[in-house]
């Protein structure tokens, strides 16, 4: 199972980044480092939230 985020579901269009790993704590670290270097974000429980419910399986 691989689990992908991508900013442009949470309404970052002009990001076209796909994130992705095998396990939840894997993504949400990757997510977290992406979203502080590329959009200058830091993320927080809401944000990790609503991150969650746009998260795909593949
Ligand atoms: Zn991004």
């Amino acid at each position: 199972m691989t689990l992908e985020f991508r900013c442009e579901h949470v309404g970052v269009t002009d990001c076209k980044a796909a994130t992705t790993a095998d396990s939840k704590d894997e993504l949400l670290a990757k997510v977290a480092a992406h979203a502080k270097d590329v959009h200058g974000v830091e993320l927080n429980d809401t944000l990790i939230n609503y991150a969650l419910t746009t998260v795909t399986e593949k």
